[in-house]
């Protein structure tokens, strides 16, 4: 099936980006031959979350990735498989001091034992030892951040603005861009708008399912300390306040940048399906210049994540006849529009392709 393909949303246009990322990365260039890529979307830390993260992954490293499974291990799991010893060990000699009571390394030990990503067993006086499977690799090569933004008029780049500064300033992401509908002019808009020089513009022709490079990004220094901005005056004419800061250590980015790559890994940016509602009989994943995207039959158009969702009133079931043959197990074309996007999802990670 085909329709026509304006970015008729943030999210519609946001699903578009990740789905060139997936094809074309890099805007500019080519990546190295033992390079790849990762692709996902609505990923970040506490305070900030980016629209589209591109991850460039050592190919053979991600392959080794693939032997802790699809699931994302977070910190505390990082923790342990990143310093579980080649031989048994008791836990406590074995892993860094945690600065928060032990009983929470064991129980995330024995998460670790449960998911079958490192070996336990009980040593002398009944104590915890433990073993790693396999060495944890070193798989993130870069991290990009792009911030979607198809309408990239003033009022949005000076909304945008400070969130971009407090990228390029904590520099957590190796590069920042943001990527806006190409309007074909001989100078882009989003050129004249007031963004950091440090972040890199895209432009997006949704309609060809293409990009490309208004303005090149400056590599951030993701192994220097970083500066938190924590608070900024308001610009207001009377507002004579400092801006305020923190430093975060390199340590704590290098933990963050692999906490965001593991979740990219897990989640991808397929996952929509998650929130959305195929098992609704207007639901369908259409062909649009390339692209895929959700299609809703009833209201003719591409969907949000947000009105495509428990509330929607339109929402009706698929048919009994619909679920005819494999039901229940299989389920019906629902079911099988997620299973669908979860085995593209895993084609993306070597090794776990099925
Ligand atoms: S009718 Fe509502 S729930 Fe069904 S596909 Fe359309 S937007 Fe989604």
């Amino acid at each position: 099936m085909t329709r026509s393909s304006p970015a008729e949303s943030e999210f519609t246009f946001e699903l578009q980006v990740c789905q060139w990322a997936e094809r074309e990365w890099p805007p500019v260039g080519s990546l190295d031959s033992g390079t790849t890529t990762i692709v996902a979307r609505q990923l970040g830390i506490k305070r900030r979350r980016w629209d589209t993260i591109v991850i460039e992954a050592d190919r053979d490293a991600l392959r080794q990735r693939a032997n802790f499974g699809a699931d994302a291990l977070d910190s505390d799991l990082l923790d342990v498989v990143r310093h579980a010893p080649a031989d048994w060990e008791w836990y406590r000699d074995a892993l860094p001091s945690p600065g928060y009571p032990w009983r929470y390394v064991r129980e995330a030990i024995h998460r670790a034992s449960d998911r079958g990503i490192v070996e336990t067993r009980r040593g002398a006086n009944g104590r915890i030892e433990l073993r790693r499977k396999w060495r944890y690799p070193d798989w993130i090569e870069r991290i990009v951040a792009i911030e979607n933004k198809p309408d990239l008029d003033a009022s949005a780049a000076r909304n945008l603005a400070p969130q971009l500064e407090r990228d390029v300033a904590l520099a957590l992401a190796d590069e920042v861009w943001v990527a806006t509908t190409a309007t074909g002019s001989t100078v882009e808009p989003a050129l004249l708008e007031d963004i950091p020089v440090e972040a890199g513009i895209l432009t997006v022709d949704a309609e060809r399912s293409a990009a490309e490079v208004a303005w090149n990004p400056r590599t951030l220094a993701v192994e220097d300390p970083g500066t938190r901005i924590t608070e900024r005056p308001s610009g207001a004419a009377h507002d004579a306040s400092a801006a305020r800061f923190e430093y975060a250590d390199p340590e704590w980015k290098t933990d963050k940048r692999l906490e965001i790559a593991e979740r990219a890994y897990e989640r991808g940016w397929r996952a929509y399906a998650d929130t959305m509602r195929p098992d609704c009989r207007h639901f369908e994943l259409a062909t649009a210049d390339g692209d895929v995207l959700p299609w809703c039959g009833s209201k003719g158009c591409h969907p949000t994540a947000a009105e495509c969702s428990g509330s929607c009133s339109a929402w009706e079931p698929e048919p009994p006849t619909w679920r005819q043959r494999g039901w229940p197990i299989e389920g019906g074309p629902g079911k099988a529009i997620k299973r669908l996007l979860d085995r593209q999802r895993r084609r993306e990670r070597p090794m776990l392709e099925e």
